[in-house]
């Protein structure tokens, strides 16, 4: 690869497009004759603003935002959305939640600190290996939303179709799936990503509300930082945001759209997973340890059922140049993850060495 880059399988922070970090690069030095680099710029300049300015209007272009959602680009990483979302959105206390693995049981954990939180499903029995049937969940009329993480990072699942939820808001953490297909934003209620995962550097989160959700009478001893109208009122600049991450996101935002926009994306994910899902379905060594249906885009979690073998295909995976392959301890095994910058060659490059692999242990 140019640059002697690796190919990084990291769930997060991930690859970035070449394309942007090189402009990144030509302006790092000297913003477009700014005299300064964007990481030295005031946020409250001309300059930063329509860098901003113009990041959001790519998104809400990208993703199809309708008039009526805010966009806030907030700090606080999405863990911070575990406890703004119960804390801005719960009038009534009460919220369902669905339990789908780790990163949905910490959101649960947190909502659960400030109201009543119902798990109308789960995928606990089979260690989160699929997504629950949530076409007619037990739903109280009181309930003020209902709550998916549309893809569990760590355990390599993905909503196919979206949870029945009666009539009420659908909140979301997209985090590692964030603009790797296309989104109709009207489906939900909010949707926050990390962006780290998916989009750009570490350090901030993308919350797409819709406006009436935004509350003024909230509790008075809530931060002031997580509360929405906040950000909404100051135009995501009440305090100083992270001004690199909304600057090389704006840039990953026009880079999709120049390569096709969310369906080119998509399409491109698709084929991508589909090599290292045919192999693992192919494999007499390594399986996939999700079931069809819930398959992950993203994330890709396999095992060979022995760990120290799995070990062994880490070290040696690692050896030859890719990076970041071991499996979460709570499923063992390894993990491609393969979000939107992962080219697909990167793809090909690790089932064949895993076919190599292969054969030269079943020897
Ligand atoms: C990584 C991740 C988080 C946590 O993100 P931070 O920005 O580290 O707080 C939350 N949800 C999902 C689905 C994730 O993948």
């Amino acid at each position: 690869m140019k640059y002697n880059r690796t190919f990084n399988f990291s769930a997060g922070p991930a690859m970035m497009p070449e394309p942007v970090l090189e402009e990144i690069r030509d302006e790092v030095l000297n913003y477009r004759g700014s005299g300064m680099s964007v990481m030295e710029m005031s946020h409250r300049s001309k300059v930063y603003q329509q860098i901003i300015d113009e990041a959001e209007a790519d998104l809400r272009d990208l993703m199809g935002i309708p008039d009526n959602y805010k966009v806030l680009f907030i700090q606080g990483g999405a863990t911070m959305q575990f406890a703004a979302v119960p804390w801005n959105l719960m009038k009534n206390g009460k919220a369902v939640y669905v339990e789908t693995g780790a990163w949905s049981k910490k959101a649960i954990e947190e909502a659960r600190k400030y109201g009543e939180v119902i798990v109308a499903a789960s995928s606990k029995d089979k260690n989160y290996s699929y997504i629950p049937d949530c076409s007619n969940l037990d739903i109280p009329d009181d309930a003020d939303y209902v709550y998916i993480c549309e893809n569990e990072t760590i355990h390599g699942t993905t909503w196919s179709k979206l949870p029945d939820t009666k009539g009420k808001i659908l909140v979301s953490d997209q985090s590692s799936m964030f603009l790797s297909k296309p989104c109709n934003v009207s489906d939900y209620g909010l949707i926050y990503a990390g962006v780290q995962k998916n989009v750009g550097p570490a350090g901030m989160v993308v919350v797409i509300i819709r406006e009436d959700l935004i509350r003024e009478d909230l509790d008075p001893k809530m931060p002031i930082y997580m509360r929405y109208d906040t950000h909404s009122k100051n135009g995501s600049m009440y305090n100083t945001p992270n001004t690199w991450a909304i600057y090389c996101c704006g840039k990953v935002f026009k880079y999709l759209k120049s390569i096709g926009g969310l369906e080119a994306m998509h399409k491109r994910n698709i084929e991508k997973a589909q090599v290292i899902y045919d192999f693992l379905d192919s494999s007499k060594m390594f399986k996939g340890t999700v079931e069809k249906e819930s398959r992950s885009l993203m994330n890709i979690p396999f095992v060979t059922g022995d760990a120290d073998l799995d070990a062994e295909v880490v070290a040696a995976t690692k050896a030859a140049g890719y990076d970041n392959l071991k499996g979460h301890k709570s499923v063992g095994g390894l993990r491609a993850s393969v979000y939107n910058a992962m080219p697909k060659e990167g793809a090909e490059a690790l089932v064949d060495f895993l076919k190599k692999f292969e054969a030269e242990h079943s020897k």
